[in-house]
């Protein structure tokens, strides 16, 4: 029967790299796959994703976190009808970035975590897991791949060391499998294959 599959970690932690892994597999095995990313994946939530990426806008932190869950919402209907036509879902972040990056943003906890709950409804992934990487790491990576963002220039270490440290948080709370993000592409591959 389909699962669920979560992909967490910071950016450049070999998330996305490790997505198309697992497509690659189910489809081999002869399995039909979704695969989604956060924010964004649907039609839906790709639209908001340009908003909540455009950083000019003024808003306070818990705006992104309603857009979010407003995209996470439509994502979850998406999965669940995937799941009940026996489509594997792999996604590279969902429910927990949305948390971890409001948090690190200035959001309550109580809020963050409210309001992502409220775009859930009871709908959990049935396999988590999360690439850890330490954040010299994830910004050596992506300054390799000409993708160092604006952010890490403008938020700076402590944000990110923060940011790493929440999403430990939330792995305990959600049993998410903590891998080491700087084994090979191939040892992570076969690790989550082995959890499956
Ligand atoms: P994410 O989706 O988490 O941002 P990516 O999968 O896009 O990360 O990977 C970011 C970069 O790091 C890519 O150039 C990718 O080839 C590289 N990478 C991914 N996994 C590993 C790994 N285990 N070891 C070394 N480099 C990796």
């Amino acid at each position: 029967m389909a699962k669920a599959i979560l992909l967490e970690g910071l950016d450049g932690s070999g998330k996305s790299t490790q997505v198309m892994l697992l497509k690659q597999y189910f489809e081999e095995q002869g399995h039909k796959v979704l695969t989604l990313r956060e924010p964004g994946g649907s039609d839906y939530y790709e639209a908001i994703r340009a908003n909540v990426h455009f950083t000019e806008y003024q808003r306070p932190p818990v705006s992104d976190a309603l857009a979010c869950a407003a995209g996470i919402a439509a994502n979850v209907a998406i999965s669940k009808n995937a799941l009940e036509n026996n489509t594997w879902v792999v996604t590279d972040r969902s429910f927990i970035s949305n948390i971890v990056y409001q948090r690190a943003q200035g959001l309550q906890k109580e809020i963050a975590e409210r309001i992502t709950h409220e775009a859930l409804e009871e709908f959990s992934y049935e396999l988590g897991f999360l690439i850890d990487i330490p954040i010299n790491v994830s910004q050596k990576r992506l300054s390799n791949i000409g993708k160092l963002q604006d952010r890490w220039e403008s938020k700076g270490a402590e944000y990110f060391t923060q940011v790493r440290s929440l999403y430990h948080e939330y792995a305990s709370k959600y049993n998410l499998v903590i891998i080491d993000g700087q084994q090979t592409i191939d040892s992570i591959h076969r690790q989550i294959l082995s959890s499956l």
